[in-house]
């Protein structure tokens, strides 16, 4: 169990040692030139704490050096913190609660969290659905800002859109895109999914091209590049008959909207991308405890080099 009296939230030396913990396991390594054999502890009165020197490329580092940390002059407890709570809010925490719970300045909690979402974001080793998986996929809409001069009425083109593929029993990938049609998603569809997943959607056009077509620049079915695709009609109100459902995705988009709607009341879409990061990884890192999952953005703040200055 942990909760925010823990030290490692309350002193930034003790901050330094869990870290070091969890990037070096089995001891410093070198940040500059991999080594590991000749670390030695800088131990002189002048030389802050946390100092090591390599034997191998004569250079310095602490445990902060080139990772997402590296300059920030935000003590490392509060960093730690601001992981911790990041992690373990389901809905998500927003620089403003963050700015009046750890006393840093609003600003640097906004920079805090942009960059710790930077670090959740997870490295792709395999495509969905493999061995047969069921991927659900499915798009949401996000913000209500008008053009200027457009009559009100119905209709996405507006809207930020958001497009999610869920593994069922396994992860969610979800992307911030530009338009809703099968060039945009089909691609993204076929980089992420592997060709033996049973694909559901609904069943719009973007997913299910029109009857009829010929010619070199008919469209192709799905069929095409995944082992199976099975449309859920929702006007049909068949939204579980067997197996064909997308169920999965939309409690995912709900959680997703209630968290932008309650926590982000102003997410620009220049930032949207980022906090479907944030979103995608509470998701995929649901069945293990909010330490485990602190720590597995900690590593991934370690392990991070700075992508971004600022
Ligand atoms: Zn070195």
């Amino acid at each position: 169990m942990c909760n925010l009296t823990a030290p490692h939230f309350q002193d930034a030396e003790k901050a330094r040692k869990y870290l070091e913990n969890l990037r070096w396991p089995d001891g410093p390594v070198c940040p500059h030139c991999g080594g590991i054999e000749k670390i030695y502890t800088m131990k002189s009165k002048k030389a802050r704490a946390g100092l090591y020197k390599c034997g191998d490329c004569r250079k310095q580092f602490t445990v902060t050096v080139k990772s997402l940390f590296e300059d920030s002059k935000i003590p490392l407890n509060k960093w730690l913190m601001a992981v911790f709570l990041m992690c373990s809010s389901k809905k998500g925490i927003s620089s403003h609660q963050l700015h009046r719970m750890l006393g840093v300045t609003y600003k640097s909690a906004w920079f805090m969290t942009h960059r710790i979402r930077e670090a959740m974001k997870d490295p792709i080793f395999s495509k969905l659905g493999g061995g047969g998986g069921i991927v659900e996929v499915d798009e949401t809409f996000w913000g209500n800002r008008k053009p200027r001069g457009q009559k009100k009425g119905r209709g996405y083109h507006h809207k930020e859109k958001i497009f999610s593929l869920i593994e069922r029993g396994g992860e969610v990938r979800s992307f911030h895109v530009k338009a809703v049609n099968a060039k945009t998603l089909k691609p993204i569809m076929k980089e992420q999914i592997d060709a033996s997943a049973h694909v559901m959607t609904d069943e719009a056009a973007q997913y299910v091209p029109p009857r009829n077509q010929y010619g070199p620049n008919a469209r192709k079915p799905l069929e095409d590049d995944f082992a199976k695709h099975s449309v859920v009609n929702h006007s049909h109100g068949e939204y579980v008959r067997g197996k064909a459902h997308t169920n999965t995705i939309e409690s995912y988009f709900s959680i997703l909207k209630r968290g932008l709607i309650g926590t982000f009341h102003h997410v620009g879409p220049q930032h949207l991308k980022r906090y479907i990061v944030e979103f995608d990884f509470r998701y995929n890192n649901r069945h293990i405890d909010d330490v485990e999952r602190a720590d597995k953005a900690l590593k991934g703040i370690a392990g991070k080099r700075l992508l971004y200055s600022n």
